[in-house]
């Protein structure tokens, strides 16, 4: 949450931290504001998008090869113009952009009272600017020391930018829990929340360590010191591999809507390598390492946040339906603090689309303590998660860029399929021939995904049509395909703020069947074999007390066409596989409702990615 983008070099700051910011929206866009240096230190700074601060900024003085940026997700005071980052020091010699919170503010900031400081806003992030140049003021410090001194007394999260006035020609940069990377170019330098920013100018980057400070210096290049002020000698760089396009519209109207279309590919993107359907076989890099350790865990403990937590509830179905070994699932933010018990013979897995939430971090920090073997299943590379986890795979979706995860969520799918199945034919728990079915129709996924997206999107418009002024919704499914009622109804209520609930649609009759009248759309998602006809009579339920029935089933299902209101057909898979074909439409209808609705579908209210605040 909050995205931050900093230059120092020969070219003007100010296009590159704009392009930046809009890179980083997706981060939070409570209000956005720059920092230019040029003799002058000029602040701008707007509540609202990036594009709100651009209007603001209109022919002000915008001149400056050294500047900052930040996309704010409140977390300390309220999204307004003051509040909004950056920040100045009480003199205005500093400058700080921060995203994080930092815990202990209030004793800070009633120390620094004592010192004769005032506030203008009520941000944390304030309090410690003040901090660092109570600190250098005291003694006559150089930035980079007052930035470090400053960061042994404060508790919490940060990833921070500070510029000094009066050493014009250096940028400092520190993180711990909040992701930073320093992108390296010739004789310029970049600092950004994540590589998005960079890509364009240099593929070459630094992801820093928690507790390490960057000091990027006209005159001596980068260094890394660490908090105790040891030197991190040779910092490792990194080649980073992201195309332009990938973080570009493309013609789409919304990078959700793009995102959607792309998943046949991301979801091959993600079997590359690690499935041949012509040779018969599935294999996870990552695993290979543990793969004894895994598959003779006592239990697999899964730990997420979001709809990272629903492809876990998935999981758990595919891990003990195919492999037998048991699963938990768990809320990140609820394991870590209620004592959980865990064992050297447990393995924990962490999901995470940024590999930089703070609960899934903590959550697997705490694992590792107890012993437990952790493994992360990220998308971003080189992110937290999965620079702190044993072993890991990525899910190879790409930037996903839409607040709304939909790629994201069917790479974790199809990654957590394939270790299933690894998981299953090391253990014995499925024949070589159902081992080789699973196999074949794996590869078929792709194709099906975009069958799915083609021949339902008519149809879907017209329910959106239908659902878009609904006040709630119902979202019902059994066994592999309850995860993705749930994963449903949350995208629903998160870009079209309809309420809406997803549950087990055998447990709709012990309350919110209370619910049902003529006005409740009830989506069933039927696409699972096993359970169809108790969910016909679920659906009986439904329509015997007037609930709009929109049903997903499997082409060709002619008895639910008898009885729902409207019907959306999807093609069929083997059952372990049925959610990545069934939250398609889950996926489009609530983005068809969303835009309907004139919704900004990539960044709804009150949301932001990347949740690195816990
Ligand atoms: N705590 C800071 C603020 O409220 C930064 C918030 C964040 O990173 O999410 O402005």
């Amino acid at each position: 949450m909050c995205g931050i983008v900093g230059y120092i070099g020969n070219r003007q700051a100010y296009p590159i931290l704009i392009k930046g910011l809009r890179r980083l929206e997706y981060r939070g866009y409570d209000s956005a504001g720059v920092a230019l240096l040029n003799g002058a230190l000029n602040v701008y700074k707007k509540k609202g998008k990036v594009n709100d601060l651009v209007n603001f900024i209109g022919d002000k003085n915008i001149k400056g090869n050294l500047g900052i940026g930040h996309t704010r997700w409140a977390t300390h005071g309220a999204p307004d113009d003051i509040n909004a980052h950056p920040h100045f020091s009480g003199s205005e010699r500093l400058v700080i952009i921060h995203n994080g919170i930092i815990e202990n503010y209030a004793t800070i900031k009633s120390w620094l009272e004592t010192k004769g400081h005032t506030f203008t806003s009520e941000t944390d992030t304030e309090v410690l600017i003040c901090l660092i140049e109570q600190i250098q003021k005291e003694g006559d410090l150089p930035i980079e020391d007052a930035v470090r001194i400053a960061l042994t007394k404060v508790v919490g999260a940060y990833a921070i930018v500070v510029i000094d006035r009066l050493d014009p020609n250096k940028m400092v940069a520190a993180r711990k829990s909040s992701p930073l990377v320093v992108g390296i170019g010739e004789e310029e330098f970049f600092v950004a929340s994540d590589a998005t920013p960079i890509v364009e100018y240099t593929n070459q980057v630094v992801y820093l360590d928690d507790n390490e400070i960057a000091i990027v210096s006209r005159e001596n290049g980068l260094k890394v010191v660490n908090i105790q002020n040891e030197e991190v000698k040779i910092p490792i760089v990194h080649e980073i591999d992201m195309k332009i396009e990938a973080i570009e519209k493309g013609g789409y109207e919304y990078f959700m809507h793009k995102e959607i279309y792309e998943q046949p590919k991301t979801i091959d993107d993600c079997m590359r390598g690690r499935l041949s359907v012509q040779e018969g076989w599935a294999r996870l890099g990552g695993l290979a390492q543990y793969k004894n350790k895994i598959c003779n865990a006592d239990r697999i403990i899964i730990v997420a946040c979001g709809t990272s937590w629903h492809a876990g509830l998935i999981a758990e179905y595919l891990i003990e339906d195919l492999a037998r070994i048991p699963v938990e699932v768990e809320y990140a933010s609820e394991f870590r603090y209620r004592n959980p018990i865990i064992s050297e013979r447990d393995v924990v897995l962490a999901i995470s689309q940024s590999g930089e939430t703070a609960d899934t971090l903590a959550a697997l920090e705490l694992a590792k303590k107890m012993g437990a073997l952790t493994y992360g299943i990220c998308n971003v590379v080189g992110s937290s998660i999965a620079r702190a986890t044993d072993a890991g795979s990525y899910i190879h979706a790409g930037p996903e860029i839409g607040v709304a995860s939909t790629k994201a969520f069917t790479g974790q799918v199809t990654l957590l399929s394939l270790m299933a199945l690894v998981l299953a034919n090391e253990r014995g728990t499925i024949s070589s021939t159902q081992y080789q079915e699973y196999i074949t129709e794996l590869g078929q996924i792709p194709e099906k995904v975009n069958k799915a997206l083609t021949s339902s999107d008519d149809e879907i418009r017209i329910i959106s049509e239908k659902m878009k002024n609904a006040d709630n919704a119902l979202y019902l499914g059994r066994g592999y395909n309850f995860p993705v009622a749930l994963e449903g109804a949350l995208k629903l209520k998160e870009i079209s703020y309809i309420h809406a609930e997803g549950y087990p649609a055998a447990e709709m009759k012990h309350g919110p069947i209370a619910l049902i009248d003529e006005n409740m759309p009830v989506v069933v998602i039927a696409t699972n074999p096993s359970a169809h006809e108790k969910i016909m009579s679920n659906v009986q339920e439904v329509k015997a007390r007037k609930g709009v029935v929109i049903a997903v089933v499997n082409e060709g299902d002619s008895e639910m066409k008898k009885i729902a209101d409207y019907i959306i057909e999807i093609p069929s898979t083997l059952e372990p596989f049925t959610p990545l074909i069934s939250v398609i439409p889950m996926q489009l209808l609530s983005y068809h409702i969303a835009v309907m609705r004139g919704c900004n579908v990539d960044q709804p209210r009150n949301l932001a990615k990347s949740v690195t605040v816990e």
